[in-house]
């Protein structure tokens, strides 16, 4: 029997991969999409880490506890008398996994009706742009014209604190906590350490985060990164940089982890350790070794700007390649490289992908921090306006950090937007679009923002630029 025969496959059914199948099918080809992710139930569902145990999952759960800690902490101060307030852990999880479920089903009705042949299997390329698909059924095989490999990553397991699935944990684990721990340790005080630590300290938890690295968030602009410091310990997060953890042992029902800092040797001891040190390209089985795909040092799939790979025909996008490991990141470049296959002029500006973290407050940024525009030499000049005079922040409040926008001093391109405060992930939309129009800050300065909106600090910092803010003191 012949191959069935696609113009494209893609291996990888999570946030880079069906949107690639998807925009593929939209434009006229024939499509097929295969994911062998399963749930702890053994249910293969579509979506990949984003859906099922990243992105989705755990703003979820950030919700519900922001909620728990706002009732408990603020709601008096709203005048609103809250007796008797208890938590339902078993509830609160069950909310996360029937979110989960309806979004990771709606990928398959999506694929039905776009044209995706979805594959629920383990897709391996073979030599001559063949895969090998073995699914519950057995194994058959398919042709394609065009591969795209969308195989994502997984959690960095440091060799001195494996998982044991219980005490020590990752990211999946730690989002499936049935009970709160009393003590939780996170290793690692980037974008997920940051968001569990966040979930778990507000039903809770004492939680104390380490950090080997001095500075905290070294990626984020630094005065936003300080002041989110500032507010995330007010909160109770006890944050520790400089803190190198070399050691961690389950005895009994303790985790006792030994870390340095500042040269001496510490102890601590946790009911549960959530180890959020990074995640590495996933790549394991995905190719055959006569496919003569390249890797790059850290196991990365190489790729040009387009995401060409080194094998004709066959592309790789989302995690699995450089850049940053974010799921609009991924789906851009599936775009992006489905529209190239069909022979469209497509281009990914990787200048406008936005970072957020979802803490509170949360963290969002475009564009360059000012310590990179100081080293590319170009005169700049800086806006900040805070949001503790902004009404709607104080009606809301959450009148806690600030924007912060940067653009040449000469030309008046905005070259980076920094947000430390409320929904401040939604806010840095504007500012993505902003540099995706290439608009200046006058641009900016000059569109009417509605009042009383949390985006007139936006406007008021874009202002404040020329030294023209309303509502600040200008310096
Ligand atoms: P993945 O989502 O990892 O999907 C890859 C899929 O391919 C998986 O289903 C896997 O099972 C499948 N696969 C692998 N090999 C094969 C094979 N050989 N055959 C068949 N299938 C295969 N990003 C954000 O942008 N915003 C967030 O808020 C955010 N929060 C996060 C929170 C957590 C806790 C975590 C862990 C991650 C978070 N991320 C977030 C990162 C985001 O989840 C990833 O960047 C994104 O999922 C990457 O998408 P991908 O499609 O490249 O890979
Ligand atoms: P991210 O890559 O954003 O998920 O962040 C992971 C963080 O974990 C980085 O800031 C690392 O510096 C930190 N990290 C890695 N190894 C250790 C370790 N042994 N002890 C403490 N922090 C670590």
């Amino acid at each position: 029997m012949n191959d069935k025969q696609y113009d494209v496959a893609v291996i990888g059914g999570g946030p880079a991969g069906y949107p690639a199948a998807i925009r593929a099918a939209q434009l006229g080809l024939s499509a097929v999409c295969i994911d062998d992710w399963k749930n702890e139930q053994g249910v293969r569902l579509f979506g990949g880490t984003c859906l099922n145990v990243g992105c989705i999952p755990s703003k979820a759960l950030l919700e519900s506890s922001e909620l728990f800690h706002r009732a408990e902490t603020e709601f008096s101060v709203h005048g609103i008398k809250v007796g008797g307030l208890g938590l339902d852990v078993a509830a609160m999880q069950s909310r996360k996994a029937g979110i989960v479920q309806q979004l990771t089903s709606g990928i398959e009705a999506l694929f039905k009706a776009a044209g995706v042949t979805g594959i629920k299997g383990r897709g391996k390329l073979l030599a001559g742009n063949k895969i090998e698909v073995k699914t519950d059924g057995g194994v058959e095989t398919i042709s394609a014209t065009h591969v795209v490999l969308a195989t994502g990553s997984v959690p960095v397991e440091l060799p001195m604190a494996k998982f044991d699935g219980k005490r020590i944990v990752d990211s999946t684990g730690a989002l499936a906590f049935t009970s709160v721990p009393k003590r939780l340790g996170v290793i690692g005080a980037g974008v997920i350490g940051l968001e569990l630590g966040s979930v778990w300290g507000r039903l809770g938890s004492e939680v104390v985060i380490l950090e080997a690295l001095d500075t905290f968030l070294y990626m984020v602009d630094q005065q936003i990164a300080k002041e989110a410091l500032r507010h995330l310990k007010k909160q109770g997060l006890d944050i520790r940089l400089g803190a190198k953890v070399t050691a961690a042992t389950v005895q009994g029902d303790v985790v006792k982890v030994g870390y340095e800092s500042g040269g001496a040797a510490q102890a601590l001891e946790f009911d549960a350790l959530v180890v959020a040190v990074g995640r590495r390209p996933y790549t394991t089985g995905a190719f055959a070794p006569d496919v003569p795909l390249q890797l790059d040092k850290r196991g990365f799939i190489d790729v040009d700007a387009h995401c060409r790979t080194s094998v004709p025909n066959v592309w790789a996008i989302g995690d699995v390649v450089r850049g940053p490991m974010l799921a609009h990141k991924g789906t851009e470049e599936g775009v992006m490289v489905a529209e190239l296959i069909a022979g469209h002029v497509a281009e990914m500006n990787y200048k406008t992908v936005p970072s957020v973290i979802y803490t509170a407050p949360e963290i969002a940024w475009v564009g360059q921090t000012e310590a990179e525009v100081q080293k590319t030499g170009r005169p700049y000049k800086v806006g900040t306006f805070p949001f503790a005079v902004n009404g709607r922040a104080k009606g809301m409040q959450q009148a806690i950090g600030l924007v912060k926008l940067i653009a040449d001093s000469e030309h008046d391109d905005i070259l980076g937007v920094h947000i430390v405060g409320p929904v401040a992930g939604e806010l840095i939309a504007e500012a993505v679009l902003a540099m995706e129009f290439q608009a200046s800050a006058e641009d900016l300065q000059r569109t009417i923002h509605a009042h009383p909106t949390l985006s007139e600090a936006l406007h008021e910092a874009a202002l404040a630029a020329d030294k023209r803010a309303i509502h600040a003191i200008n310096r």
